[in-house]
């Protein structure tokens, strides 16, 4: 099969594309003839080796995929079910999805919403279903769209593509912060009733500013989120899923003890079954796919090697769908 495979070894670290032979494939109870996984920032991070993501070498990237079951002894999956693949360590200390064949643990699928193509899920990808997620806890915490505006950072990016598109439709009034004034049109065309710079949330900020936010999804970190906290209204609630801008938090307990707000964590790799479920169930039907076309940038597994740096870069907007089979 064909796969991206990572090797760390006295001539460096370094990703390329290889011809693997599948009976070294992991261990698992479902085989997977994978037909699209993605680029998320996180794949960036351990094709590139910018940060230590993965565990055990040699390593197949992708955190996700969606396939087709060609072989299984699990008793939830038969040969030619369509299934999902989110996380779970995939990609980091088990073999992913950017190959033409994954084999893993049966309890770690999700079976494939009908409402999308293998393409389509893997257009939304676990940037997406990660915004699902954090769109779930806003809800959970009582921010609902009569509350007043959601700040979504890292707007262009993957998870702040579909957190637009996600909360537009379910008819939250949503500000896009970005660092690209360009995309101001692709942000609207998604939901977005306006954009603001990010260099507003980027530098070090005070512990309070004016209440603004009724809740936020946050895939930045660092000052970004810091910021975030403290313009929070009263009440409100931030979805924190990354750290594009650093894995530092910068803050005060100011906006927590004097405004009550709350700070959800939002993980996706380790999950729990019923709320990964969930999450899927909802996207199927909170998630116009419509969109998804302009969101996705179609690439074959080969041009994933020069994608990975311009993710990091910031250059990549919306996600990137990768065809192993292309
Ligand atoms: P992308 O690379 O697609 O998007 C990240 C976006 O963040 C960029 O497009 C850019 O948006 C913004 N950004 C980049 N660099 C900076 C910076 N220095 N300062 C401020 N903003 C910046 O990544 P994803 O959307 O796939 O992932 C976003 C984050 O979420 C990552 O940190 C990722 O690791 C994390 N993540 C976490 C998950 C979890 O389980 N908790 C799951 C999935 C992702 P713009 O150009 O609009 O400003």
């Amino acid at each position: 099969m064909k796969a991206i495979l990572i090797d760390k070894n006295d001539d460096g670290y370094k990703a390329r594309l290889a011809e693997v032979d599948e009976a070294r494939l992991p261990e698992g109870d479902v085989t997977v003839a994978v037909e699209y996984s993605t680029l998320n920032y996180k794949d960036s991070l351990a094709i590139t080796g910018a940060s230590p993501v993965v565990r055990s070498f040699p390593m197949v990237p992708g955190i996700d995929f969606a396939g087709t079951v060609v072989a299984s002894t699990h008793s939830a999956y038969k040969t030619g079910e369509r299934v999902v693949l989110n996380g779970w360590g995939v990609g980091e200390t088990h073999w992913g999805g950017l190959a033409q064949k994954a084999r893993v643990k049966g309890d770690w699928l999700v079976p494939l919403p009908i409402a999308f193509t293998s393409r389509q899920a893997m257009s939304i990808g676990t940037a997406g279903y990660t915004a699902m997620l954090c769109v779930l806890a806003l809800e959970r915490h009582g921010v609902t769209p009569d509350k007043g505006e959601i700040l979504v950072t890292g707007a262009a990016g993957g998870v702040g593509s579909v957190a637009i598109a996600i909360l537009a439709k379910l008819g939250y009034t949503v500000v896009a912060s970005t660092g690209r004034p360009h995309e101001a049109e692709y942000l609207k065309k998604l939901g977005a009733a306006d954009t603001i710079d990010r260099a507003q949330f980027s530098g070090k900020g005070r512990p309070m500013g004016k209440e603004r936010w009724a809740g936020a999804v946050d895939a930045v970190g660092s000052h970004t989120l810091a910021n975030v906290c403290a313009t929070l209204r009263y009440g409100g609630t931030v979805a924190a899923c990354g750290l594009a801008q650093g894995m530092d938090f910068p803050a005060t307990v100011m906006p927590f003890i004097l405004r009550g707000v709350t700070l959800a964590g939002v993980d996706s790799v380790y999950c729990p079954q019923p709320l990964r479920r969930q999450a899927w169930e909802r996207l199927a039907c909170d998630l116009d796919v419509a969109l998804l076309e302009s969101i996705t940038t179609g690439i074959a597994l080969a041009d994933v090697l020069e994608t990975a740096p311009k993710q990091l870069a910031g250059e990549v907007r919306g996600r990137v769908v990768v065809d192993v089979n292309r």
